[in-house]
């Protein structure tokens, strides 16, 4: 058997167990989009780490290295503000084919720079090496948070309601626009944008962290599909999400009709939104919802409940189905 059989998933399933015993008072390991670590006067320390490996994660060709720059210090200021921390300082190994330009290297270092002065990130260290064929990159963040503010996949409520903080879908949507050779005019350039430099959603985490009324949170880098199924696993619950309620940019439902694609399939399954999914207590929803338009201008918004277990998909309040499932390395 090789490891395309049990998939990313049931991979990290397989070593990790041995890995998550008898860990110190208050340390979250693998399982959740950081590490955990209690550190001094009630904050903790927040560890996360995600390789960007030509073919699977990029296309060289197709990236600006500005962009690819940018993008790989987001993807993981992302998980630190899934756990509703503060990203602190970065650290960047990269492996790098012998023909890369001093050019394309100028430019990812200015994309990283942009996202890491927005955001205040200190770039530490790293390391540096030759590679024989792709490129690799790989990031890892610092970052710290008040330790009784960190939000956990674990802990999902039954009657919980189940919210995103932005569209989905955007970035699936453009990463398909590549692979297909669609014109990437107007709306496409957009999508393409939204694939090439996510947006990191670490205010949004940082408010909903300080809420209580706020259960469980994760980052959405998979597809909602994939990613309610991990707080589902971690908090060992179901969830109804009404596919006809996930939030869709005007430019994902106009290049749909205009490709002839189902835009609730892409924002289900496409991935890389980098935007967070919590599950909030029900009967304080209405007031975190109102807060958080308030301090973004933009809705959170509900698009289903936690259940006991399994995972229903509803349209119009009946049970629907989807034609994908989420990303999985090894079995794509
Ligand atoms: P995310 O998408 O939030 O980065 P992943 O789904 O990639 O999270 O990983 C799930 C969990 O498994 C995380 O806690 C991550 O740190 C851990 N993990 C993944 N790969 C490894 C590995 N090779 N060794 C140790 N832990 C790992
Ligand atoms: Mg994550």
């Amino acid at each position: 058997m090789n490891i395309s059989s049990i998939g990313e998933f049931g991979l990290i399933r397989r070593f990790s167990p041995p890995f998550q015993k008898s860990l110190p008072g208050g340390t979250i390991g693998i399982g959740d989009d950081c590490a955990v670590m209690p550190w001094k006067e009630g904050r903790s320390l927040l560890v996360t780490t995600d390789m960007l490996v030509e073919e699977i994660h990029f296309l060289r060709e197709a990236i600006p290295p500005r962009d690819l720059g940018y993008k790989s210090l987001a993807v993981n200021l992302s998980d630190i503000a899934a756990m509703g921390g503060t990203p602190e300082s970065a650290y960047l190994s990269i492996g790098l084919p012998g023909e890369i330009t001093l050019d394309w290297i100028d430019g990812f270092f200015l994309g990283l720079r942009e996202l890491a002065e927005e955001e205040s990130v200190h770039l530490l260290g790293g390391d540096t090496t030759r590679s024989p064929a792709p490129l690799i990159i790989n990031v890892a963040v610092i970052g710290t948070v008040n330790s009784a503010q960190v939000k956990h996949r674990s802990d999902a409520r039954v009657g919980d309601t189940v919210c995103v903080t932005g569209h989905l879908g955007d970035s699936g949507a453009g990463l398909r626009i590549l692979l297909e050779g669609k014109p990437t005019d107007g709306d496409a350039s957009y999508l393409l944008r939204r694939h090439h430099r996510p947006r990191p959603h670490v205010g949004e985490g940082c408010w909903l962290g300080a809420r209580e009324e706020v259960h469980a949170m994760m980052d959405v880098s998979d597809g909602i599909d994939s990613d309610v199924r991990r707080i589902m696993e971690r908090s060992q619950c179901g969830a109804e999400v009404h596919l006809d309620r996930l939030p869709l940019s005007p430019q994902l439902e106009r290049s749909a009709t205009r490709f002839g694609w189902d835009p609730v399939e892409i924002a289900a399954t496409g991935g890389e939104d980098y935007c967070l999914l919590a599950t909030v207590d029900s009967a304080r929803w209405p007031d975190v919802a109102r807060g958080f338009e308030a301090a973004f201008g933009r809705p959170l918004t509900a698009i289903g409940s936690v259940t006991e277990s399994g995972l229903a998909y509803l349209r119009g309040n009946q049970p629907a189905e989807l034609g994908k499932r989420g990303f999985n390395h090894f079995t794509e």
